[in-house]
């Protein structure tokens, strides 16, 4: 029998897909360099598992209320409140999801009707063209490029914009490139937005991930027009190294965030409960544990570009700023060959990798951009400098 068309017009996450395969080579006995994960490799903090703990041995995991227990969205509408400079911000702006991802989902499913347009910068998250066809939408994509350092041009938003456009997202520092946006971008883009009627889904889900750069700028502290139209998006994955916890949460304005929860109550309920503990933990408890890990990001960062572009045919045109990706160019490659093996493209080269080098990558083509791929430095120096040796090596054997 068959699925549904709005199941078959969606692709799989080349991410996980990747990661899945590299996981796979690894328990069949083989050493991979996993460079293709999204994840911190660092545990959650020892509070927030003791904070969990604790509240498992009580026994009482019961359900909570849809849009979050009230202590956590407390905590979260005071973060957003002092790092966004929005003492306004209150906990009825605040929805918990199971993790961001799934809160940028429920928002788009409560924000876009069949046919709307929701317009984004490429590269893109992998997640948010399908997320916007799940809804029903029409993903409008806009290239950016790596010379410019992947910004978004407030003209060409202006000039995708139709009467059916619903919404702008906005991820920075971005997943996968590492650039973050300028305060004179975003101003430009927010002040189109607003203009337009248009809602900015803001994933700002790297925050706490800048290396390099002016403070962090939410759409959510450019005045209360913006406020108005600005859903920021947040998740406890990456700052607290708390992927497989599945918890996140959303800011902004009451209506919205009352929308979504409806959304949310016919869907998961609340987000599990256990994980709404550990995140209030996570948000109350001692915080050095965040500048730490973005320490440690920001010196693998220097390792791995110093690496990449040491390697003849990989180009860093800007060193990325935040998250922790590097996006070189590869199109130097393409045309090339190892043996039997032809590399005319991201996926070609990412699987070339993989099968040949074992390191695992991901193609550009996967976040709309076939001249690149993504390197995370999610993991150890070790590690990094395993992974940059092997793929020096096997660049060095492609035939030219
Ligand atoms: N947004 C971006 C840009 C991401 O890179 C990710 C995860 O990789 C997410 C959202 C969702 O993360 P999570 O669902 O773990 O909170």
């Amino acid at each position: 029998m068959p699925f549904t068309r709005r199941v078959r017009e969606i692709a799989d996450s080349a991410t996980l897909v990747m990661s899945a395969r590299a996981k796979a080579m690894r328990s069949s006995g083989i050493d991979v360099v996993n460079m293709s994960a999204g994840e911190p490799d660092f545990p959650t903090p020892p509070n927030v598992v003791e904070a969990a703990q604790a509240f498992l041995a009580e026994g009482q995991i019961k359900y909570t209320a849809t849009p979050g227990i009230p202590e956590l969205r407390s905590a979260a509408a005071a973060r957003y409140a002092g790092m966004r400079s929005v003492p306004e911000l209150r906990p009825e702006n605040i929805l918990v999801g199971c993790g961001g991802k799934h809160v940028i989902y429920t928002a788009l499913q409560t924000i876009c009707d069949d046919g709307d347009e929701v317009i984004f910068a490429s590269p893109y998250w992998v997640s948010y063209p399908e997320m916007v066809k799940l809804a029903g939408g029409r993903p409008v994509v806009l290239p950016t490029r790596a010379d410019q350092g992947f910004a978004l041009d407030p003209e060409a938003l202006r000039a995708a914009i139709t009467p059916r456009s619903k919404a702008i997202i906005i991820n920075t520092p971005s997943n996968p490139t590492g650039m973050r946006m300028d305060a004179a971008s975003l101003e430009a883009l927010a002040k189109i937005a607003v203009e337009h009627d248009l809602w900015i889904l803001s994933d700002e889900i790297y925050d706490e991930l800048c290396y390099a750069g002016e403070a962090y700028l939410s759409p959510i502290s450019l005045g209360p027009e913006v406020r108005a139209h600005t859903l920021a998006l947040n998740s406890f994955s990456k700052t607290y190294s708390m992927t497989g916890w599945r918890i996140g949460y959303a800011a902004g304005p009451v209506e919205l965030i009352k929308a979504m929860s409806k959304v949310q109550a016919q869907s998961t309920s609340n987000a599990c409960t256990l994980s709404q503990m550990a995140a209030l933990e996570a948000l109350t408890g001692n915080q050095s544990i965040v500048a730490e890990r973005r320490e440690a990001f920001a010196a693998r960062r220097r390792r791995m570009v110093d690496g990449i572009r040491a390697i003849e045919g990989f180009s860093i045109a800007r060193e990325p700023q935040g998250a922790f990706y590097v996006f070189p160019s590869t199109s130097d490659l393409y045309g090339s060959r190892l043996g039997e093996r032809e590399i005319n493209g991201s996926m070609d080269l990412s699987m070339a990798l993989l099968e040949e080098a074992h390191v695992a990558t991901v193609p550009g083509v996967a976040f709309g951009d076939d001249a690149h791929i993504r390197l995370s430095y999610a993991i150890s120096d070790e590690q990094i400098d395993e992974g940059i040796k092997r793929i020096a090596a096997m660049v060095g054997r492609l035939e030219r």
